[in-house]
């Protein structure tokens, strides 16, 4: 579901907001509801707008076996820093019980920080655009559900990199969690 415009600079009125784009996933408990909820508190952070959720998708767990995911991509304009905006993502799954066990183990809520903005980062906890963004279709179907012309700093357009990826299970659902 759209709830504003998407198309690039112009929403970036002010020099400290940026448009960012959160993959969610869950696979343990009542995902949709927690990604509800995850929706929820990410338009709830502080300097931050809730500018489009995608649809819902169900995917089978890539390396790794437990139940199918429920994964959704929002995008955000937030004046918050990449890091301080990872950092809430870990608290809003810390709130839902996240626990990491091991490597890919089942979850009840992943929130992984997609794109920020055009900016390329490189530290010891954040590494954007995400790794795996253009390896994964539950990320990049929905990401170009947002804008089918999304752009990424040095993948460039993303919708080419989709067909590659046509083999992986992921099932479109008729599913809202825009959360009213
Ligand atoms: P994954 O999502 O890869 O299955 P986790 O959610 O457990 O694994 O994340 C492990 C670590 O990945 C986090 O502690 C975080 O510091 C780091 N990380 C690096 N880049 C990102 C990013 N773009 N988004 C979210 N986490 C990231
Ligand atoms: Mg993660």
């Amino acid at each position: 579901m759209k709830l504003g415009h998407t198309g690039g600079d112009s929403r970036q009125t002010s020099a400290a907001s940026v448009l960012a784009y959160i993959g969610l996933g869950a696979n343990l408990g009542d995902m949709a509801e927690t990604l509800r909820q995850a929706v929820r508190a990410l338009a709830a952070l502080p300097g931050t707008r809730l500018v489009a959720v995608s649809p819902a998708y169900r995917s089978a767990p890539i390396e790794a076996g437990g139940p199918d995911y429920l994964n959704a991509v929002v995008a955000l304009e937030t004046g918050l820093s990449a890091q301080g905006l990872l950092q809430a993502l870990q608290e809003i799954e810390q709130a839902h019980g996240r626990e990491r066990p091991y490597v890919n183990a089942p979850r009840t809520l992943d929130l992984d920080l997609l794109l920020f903005g055009q900016h390329t980062i490189a530290s010891a906890t954040l590494t954007v655009p995400h790794p795996r963004l253009t390896q994964r279709a539950f990320v990049l179907r929905p990401l170009l559900d947002i804008d089918s012309g999304l752009c990424a700093p040095s993948l460039g357009p993303l919708a080419p990199y989709l067909p590659a990826l046509a083999e992986q299970e992921i099932e479109g659902l008729s599913l809202s969690l825009s959360g009213r």
